[in-house]
C-alpha cells in the first residue's frame, strides 16, 4: 500500500484527496520508485478539472523523482539508483511504478527534489528555446509570465544563447525575479493598456522574432502583434484560458507569421532525445549554471493548497508536494 493523490471527480482543488493504494510489484520494463518529490504543473490542472480527459478516479502527477526500490524483467536498473521522470501519469504517490525508457539518471550533488522541479518545466524551456524556435545570439525573445516556473528557466536558457528578452509578469516583486535571471526589458502587462504596443517600443517598432507565450487567452492577441515580419509565435499553455479558434488570414496581415502549439511529449520522442534534454537541463543544474527557485513544498495532504497557490498567480518558480 502507499498514500497517492487522487483526483475523485473533474472540478476543483476540492475534489482531491489522498488515499491508501495498492502497488503491485513492478513488472516488465518497469521500476518501482520511492517518490521523493513529484511537479506542480498546470497540465495536472487541465486533466483534474477535464480539459484533458482521464476517467475518475485517477492518481494526479506528471512528473518526479526518487529512488529505485525495485525493478521488473528486463530494467537495467538497481535498486539506489537516483532517477527522474516527466510526462507519466500516477507521480504523486508515496511509490510509484514507472517505465524505465521514461527514466533519467539524476547526477551526483543534484538533490531529488530540484530533480523533480527540472524535468518538465526545464525540458519544456530547453525544447522551446532550442527546437521549436531555436534563439539565435542577437534575437529579442518576448517570455510570459517570466517569473514563473517554465517563465525563469526560459529567461535564462534565453540569455545564454546571447538572445535578449523582454519579459512580462503580474507584479514588481515578480518582474525583480525576471531581471535579476537576465531579462532586459520588463513589462507589468497588469497595468499596461496596449502590451504589444510596450513591446514594440521595446525594439525601437521592430518587433520581437519570437514570443513565448504559455498565458494563452489573456495575451495571445498582443504575443501576435508583437512579432516583426516572419516571427514565430509559440503558444505553449493557457495559464488564462485556452485561445479561441484564429483566423489564418491574421498571420499573413501581421507580417507572413508563424504560430505553433507544441507540447513535451512530442520534442521527447525517443530515449536518445530524453536524454539530451534531460541530460542538459539536470547537467545545467549540477554545475549551476542554471538556476531553479523552489516556490514551495507541501505533503500530498496539502495538495489543493499547493494548485490553488498556482493557479491564482500566487507562485513564482516551481511548486512540488513531497509524499
Ligand atoms: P507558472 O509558474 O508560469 O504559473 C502560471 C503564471 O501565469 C502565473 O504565475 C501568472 O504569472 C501567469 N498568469 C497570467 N494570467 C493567469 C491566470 N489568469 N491564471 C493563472 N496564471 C496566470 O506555471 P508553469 O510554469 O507551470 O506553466 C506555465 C505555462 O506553461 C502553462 O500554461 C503550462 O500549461 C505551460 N506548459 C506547457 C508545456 C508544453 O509542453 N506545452 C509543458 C509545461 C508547461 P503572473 O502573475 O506574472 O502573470
Amino acid at each position: 500500500m502507499t498514500k497517492a493523490l487522487i483526483v475523485t471527480a473533474n472540478g476543483g482543488s476540492d475534489v482531491l484527496q489522498v488515499r491508501d493504494v495498492d502497488v503491485p510489484p513492478p513488472g516488465p520494463g518497469q521500476a518501482q520508485i520511492k517518490v521523493a518529490a513529484t511537479g506542480v504543473n498546470f497540465i495536472d490542472v487541465y486533466q483534474r478539472q477535464g480539459v484533458y480527459p482521464i476517467p475518475t478516479p485517477f492518481t494526479l502527477g506528471m512528473e518526479g523523482a526518487g529512488e529505485v526500490v525495485a525493478v521488473g524483467d528486463g530494467v537495467d536498473l538497481r535498486p539506489g539508483d537516483r532517477v527522474a521522470w516527466a510526462m507519466s501519469l500516477g507521480s504523486a504517490a508515496g511509490l510509484s511504478n514507472q517505465p524505465a525508457p521514461q527514466l533519467v539518471p539524476v547526477p551526483d550533488g543534484v538533490p531529488l527534489t530540484t530533480a523533480a522541479a527540472a524535468m518538465l518545466q526545464g525540458m519544456t524551456a530547453h525544447y522551446l528555446v532550442n527546437s521549436t524556435y531555436a534563439v539565435q545570439p542577437g534575437d529579442i525573445a518576448l517570455v510570459h509570465a517570466a517569473a514563473g516556473g517554465v517563465g525563469q528557466l526560459l529567461v535564462q536558457l534565453i540569455t545564454a544563447k546571447g538572445g535578449r528578452v523582454i519579459a512580462t509578469a503580474g507584479s514588481a516583486e515578480k518582474l525583480a525575479i525576471a531581471e535579476g535571471l537576465g531579462a532586459d526589458v520588463l513589462i507589468n502587462y497588469r497595468d499596461t493598456d496596449d502590451l504589444a504596443d510596450a513591446v514594440r517600443a521595446a525594439t525601437g517598432g521592430r518587433g520581437v522574432d519570437v514570443a513565448y507565450d504559455g498565458v494563452g487567452k489573456d495575451t495571445f492577441d498582443a504575443s501576435l502583434a508583437s512579432l516583426r515580419p516572419r516571427g514565430m509565435l509559440v503558444l505553449f499553455g493557457g495559464a488564462s484560458g485556452q485561445v479561441p479558434p484564429f483566423d489564418l488570414q491574421r498571420l499573413n496581415a501581421g507580417g507572413s507569421l508563424f504560430v505553433t502549439r507544441p507540447t513535451l511529449a512530442h520534442y521527447v520522442l525517443d530515449r536518445e532525445e530524453l536524454l539530451w534534454r534531460g541530460g542538459e537541463i539536470l547537467g545545467a543544474l549540477a554545475d549551476g549554471s542554471l538556476h531553479l527557485e523552489i516556490g514551495g513544498e507541501w505533503p500530498l495532504a496539502e495538495a489543493a493548497t499547493a494548485y490553488d497557490t498556482l493557479e491564482s498567480r500566487a507562485s513564482t518558480g516551481k511548486l512540488l508536494l513531497l509524499p
